[in-house]
This record gives C-alpha cells, sequence and structure tokens, in this order.
C-alpha cells in the first residue's frame, strides 16, 4: 500500500510537472517576479472559472478577507457575525481591524453557520456577516442572503475551503462559492483544494467600485503611482505562484470529483454504523452527486459519537496514519477572543462538535486499499 497522507501534493505535481517547470524556469529568465503576465492571465482564468466579475490577487487567504473587509470601509466597533467553528483567521482579521467579533454558533449536520443563531446576535451596530463554506460545503446562502438584505448587512465570504463548490438556490440558479456575498475570499495555500506551492490568496468581487477600491487597498492604497488615497497594504501573488495556479485550475474540477469519489467511498464504508456520523450535503441534493457538485470536500470530517474521538486520534497515530481535528477548540473559548457577550449555553453544538469531529486523509490521489484500510481502522477501533 503506497504511505497514506493527510494530502498528496507530489502526486498532483507529477501531473503537472513539465508545465510548471517550464513556467517557472521562465519567470526566473525574464525576472517578473511580481505582476508578471502569469498573474493577470490566471486573474483572467479564474474570472471566467467562477463566473464573477473581478479577482483581486493577494498574498494568502487572511490578507483577502482583512481586505475586503478595508474596502468594505467597516470602522472600529462595527460588529461583525461569523461562525464559531472555523479556522481562526476569519476572526483574527475582524479583531485587528478592530471591529467586534460576533461568534455565533453553527449547525450539528453541516458544521456552517446557524442562520437563526446569527438573526438573534443581529443588532444595531451589526454591520456584515462573514459565513465560512467549512470544509467544502456551502453554508445556507439563500438565507443568508435575505437576512442581509433585510437587515443591510454586507454579506462577506470565507471561501478558503470550498474554492469550485456550486450553491444551488431555491430557485435552481447556481452559483459559484465565494461570488454570491458582496465580496468573498479565497486562499491558495498549498492544501488547499487549489493549492500553490507558497502563499498565495485572492477576493471576488461582482461590484466594479469595490474592485477599484480592493486593487488599491492591496497595492499601498495607490491608485496612481505614489499617490496614496487610502490606507492600504502590500499583499500580492507572485508570478510563481501564478504559473502554478494556472497549471492546476483547469484540472480543479477534476481534483473536486476526485474528492467526492474518495468520499463516497468514505460514506459507503460507514453505512450503518452506530456510532459514527458521516458528513451531510445539503443544497438540493440528498447524497453525494456528480452532477451538482455540491460539496468539495477539502475535509471529510465524521463525529464519533460515543466518546472515543480521541482515543481514535490515538489509535491512528499508533497505526502510524494521519488524521485531523478541525477544530478542537471553539473560537468563542480562545484567550484572544473572549467576550463577556458570550454564554456557553449559545453554543451547544459547537461545544459538541470539538468533542466529536475527526477528519479523515483526503485528497485526489486516495485509492481503494487506501480508504479501505482507513474506514476498516476507524470501524473496528470504534465499535472495538
Ligand atoms: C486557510 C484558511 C484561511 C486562511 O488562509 P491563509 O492563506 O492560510 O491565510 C482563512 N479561513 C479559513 C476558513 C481557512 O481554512
Amino acid at each position: 500500500m503506497k504511505k497514506i497522507q493527510m494530502v498528496d501534493l507530489n502526486g498532483q505535481y507529477h501531473a503537472i510537472k513539465e508545465q510548471v517547470n517550464d513556467s517557472i524556469a521562465n519567470i526566473l529568465e525574464t525576472s517578473a517576479f511580481i505582476n508578471g503576465s502569469d498573474v493577470k492571465e490566471f486573474q483572467k482564468e479564474l474570472e471566467e472559472y467562477l463566473g464573477v466579475k473581478h479577482v483581486i490577487p493577494c498574498g494568502n487567504g487572511t490578507d483577502a478577507l482583512q481586505i475586503a473587509m478595508m474596502g468594505l470601509g467597516l470602522k472600529a466597533g462595527d460588529e461583525v457575525i461569523t461562525a464559531d467553528f472555523t479556522f481562526a483567521a476569519t476572526v483574527e482579521v475582524i479583531a485587528l481591524l478592530q471591529l467586534t467579533p460576533v461568534l455565533v454558533d453553527v449547525e450539528p449536520d453541516t458544521f456552517n453557520i446557524d442562520v437563526a443563531a446569527i438573526e438573534r446576535a443581529i443588532t444595531s451596530k451589526t454591520k456584515a456577516i462573514v459565513p465560512v463554506h467549512l470544509f467544502g460545503q456551502c453554508a445556507n446562502m439563500d438565507a443568508i442572503l435575505e437576512l442581509a438584505e433585510k437587515h443591510k448587512l454586507y454579506v462577506i465570504e470565507d471561501n478558503a475551503q470550498a474554492i469550485g463548490a456550486n450553491h444551488t438556490f431555491k430557485d435552481g440558479k447556481k452559483q459559484k462559492a465565494g461570488t454570491m456575498g458582496h465580496v468573498g475570499s479565497t486562499s491558495f495555500f498549498p492544501s488547499k483544494n487549489l493549492g500553490c506551492y507558497g502563499d498565495g490568496g485572492a477576493i471576488f468581487t461582482n461590484d466594479d467600485d469595490l474592485a477599484h477600491t480592493l486593487r488599491g487597498i492591496v497595492n499601498h492604497g495607490m491608485y496612481l503611482r505614489y499617490h496614496h488615497d487610502v490606507v492600504g497594504v502590500n499583499s500580492r501573488l507572485d508570478s510563481i505562484q501564478a504559473a502554478v495556479l494556472r497549471a492546476k485550475l483547469p484540472k480543479l474540477d477534476e481534483y473536486c470529483s476526485a474528492r467526492r469519489n474518495a468520499a463516497k467511498k468514505y460514506n459507503k464504508a460507514f453505512e450503518g454504523q452506530e456510532h459514527i456520523v458521516t458528513p451531510k450535503t445539503v443544497n438540493g441534493c440528498s447524497g453525494i452527486c456528480d452532477t451538482c457538485d455540491c460539496h468539495v470536500f477539502h475535509q471529510y470530517t465524521l463525529k464519533i459519537t460515543n466518546g472515543k474521538r480521541d482515543a481514535l486520534v490515538e489509535h491512528f497515530k499508533e497505526n502510524g496514519i494521519p488524521c485531523g481535528v478541525y477544530y478542537p477548540i471553539p473560537l468563542h473559548r480562545q484567550k484572544a477572543y473572549l467576550d463577556n457577550r458570550y454564554n456557553e449555553a449559545d453554543f451547544p453544538v459547537t461545544n459538541q462538535l470539538v468533542k466529536e469531529v475527526i477528519s479523515l486523509p483526503m485528497h485526489t490521489e486516495l485509492d481503494d486499499e487506501q480508504i479501505n484500510h482507513i474506514t476498516s481502522l476507524v470501524i473496528d477501533f470504534v465499535n472495538g
């Protein structure tokens, strides 16, 4: 059996090696390291793929979120509602901009932000909602966009984990993750579904004025050389990363489908297991189907409901198989983000999830032998 890895970047590299090596060699020869033609081409290609008017490449997914919030002109003290169960970057940039993060609970089946909890958290100071499309599946965007419109709030999609996923609206219309709100962000961190070979990120919007503002912010607030109209940052996608992404983007749908196939096999193996809950796929389809592209499985996350999650993690370790616990501590209990407004009783789902979730190896190169090995390990241990 091939060694099981949490993500297999090397396998993907070998399939695009020639193109990547040639493009990088070309960049090295021309020395167009920053703002080279690959960056502009990648921007256009991603706009086309996503069906969005503007892609603004930047340095990483955390910057993308921060710049999105700066571009919307959010001010110190404005409240921004986001999920308690996500990677810290989401809440970090809110706090960094001296906005007030307001964490709310998530749904037990999709792990995504709970719309009823958002509604309860809205005050006169609320200015934005940040849904995180966690683990590769969109949050309930129908309800979130409706709520945002009713309360005149911005919607900033943290799409670091769901690039390529589709959301099917109630009326049947489909849109790509990250392009439904006022602005969306993504990360090209190597292990993300569309990863480069270093750091990278991008911001998406259909709003021409906002796009213009964002393009200035990523470049020191300059709209005219050496005229600094707003406070900006220095956040760029470099040419080498753009070249890698250009080689990978045409394969993104293939990558997503390989992940979905692995997820299907995992689901099948865990069918009927009393203490193992497989991830729920919503959004217009009842299972994992090939036609709707609604889940791109950045993570394949189980819930172990008989209290053996921690022991299972140890068991994985003893067997030399990687696994992950995303996320072990709710953000509302992280020292940096403690707030008197939070009440433990408001986070029943996150508080439970942190004890039950385990993410299995998930990437485009998993084979049947590896999947069988992993699923047997889980089933035997959980029932043992
Ligand atoms: C990875 C990630 C980020 C940050 O992306 P970086 O490129 O690592 O800065 C933000 N939000 C979520 C949900 C992520 O998973």
